[in-house]
């Protein structure tokens, strides 16, 4: 589970040459020893859990409909574990954010049958992705088959396999080009990275995201939820709208606490020094030193010098 391909796990800067070198950081990274693990979360609705992002699969007479791509070198490991559930065609493949962990696979799952949809920002972004903040060449373009052909800015429903999928916007989250998926059916949420059951929130402001965005984001799937609504995080273990509820409180509790050292002149490294997560880090998980990533985050969002 190292290497730079760990790109919604590790900070930005690793995010950035993943997403800048993808030929050379996957071949550095091997997946030939990546399991995928299939649980089912509905009648006939499925999560797939490999590396990186989770995915999810909907089966039925109509086609399947998949949630994220995971890395490109998966594909063909993620497409016989589809098989394992059903052989029905790839109808609808949709992007939760634009991060390599999460749309590596779009050319081989649109080449296998599937029709691309996205926010118009991801789709931007995969397109034409804009150098790295520390500076270097911007990462190539990506292929035409790994692009969207149909984009969707405001809440979207698609009708299949007895389900009304619903697409949920969360704008400037994570990212700019977040969505999540409802399945009301299944009573199940797909949150993307806007919520991670596993870490601290990850503000990726180099790709769109946004402080105030997460925080509205985490309250639009908090009420997109209901009491038993199954919640699947792009990464960490499938919880609740209580565990939502709690992250959101949690990133609220970090961002007074930011704001406070700041008015009270702190600088960047003092305020990390300080280890703010503190009393959050047993119950959170600082996965890959996500609480200082975040706190490094809060401070430049909350205008700190
Ligand atoms: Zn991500």
């Amino acid at each position: 589970m190292n290497g730079p391909m760990r790109a919604c796990i590790l900070g930005t800067a690793v995010l950035t040459a993943a997403i800048a070198a993808p030929a050379r950081a996957q071949g550095q990274q091997d997946f030939s020893q990546v399991k995928i693990v299939t649980t089912q979360v509905g009648p006939n609705l499925y999560a797939l859990d490999g590396q990186g992002g989770r995915m999810g699969v909907l089966v039925g007479s109509d086609g399947i409909f998949i949630v994220d791509s995971q890395f490109a070198p998966l594909s063909e490991k993620l497409l016989a574990a589809i098989r394992q559930i059903s052989p029905a065609p790839l109808k609808f493949l949709v992007n939760t954010h634009v991060h390599g962990d999460h749309t590596g696979g779009n050319e081989n799952f649109t080449k296998a049958g599937a029709t691309l949809l996205s926010r118009p920002m991801l789709r931007q972004r995969l397109a034409k992705p804009s150098a790295p903040p520390g500076g270097g060449a911007a990462p190539a373009p990506a292929p035409a088959a790994a692009l969207a052909v149909m984009t969707f800015d405001s809440r979207s429903t698609i009708y299949m396999d007895g389900e009304a999928i619903e697409l949920i916007p969360l704008p400037f989250a994570h990212t700019d080009g977040d969505t999540a998926v409802k399945f009301p059916t299944a009573d199940v949420l797909m949150t993307g990275d806007v919520f991670r059951s596993a870490g601290y929130p990850n503000i990726d402001r180099a790709n769109g995201g946004s402080l105030k965005g997460i925080l509205e984001g985490l309250n639009t799937l908090i009420e997109a939820a209901g009491p038993n609504t199954k919640v699947l995080p792009g990464h960490g273990d499938i919880t609740n709208r209580a565990g939502m509820i709690a992250h959101r409180d949690m990133a609220i509790a970090l961002r007074d606490r930011v704001q406070k050292a700041i008015s009270s002149g702190q600088t960047q490294p003092q305020i990390i020094a300080a280890k703010l997560t503190k009393d959050y880090d047993e119950k959170t998980g600082n996965v890959a030193g996500s609480a200082d990533r975040f706190i490094g985050q809060l401070y430049a969002e909350l205008g700190g010098k």
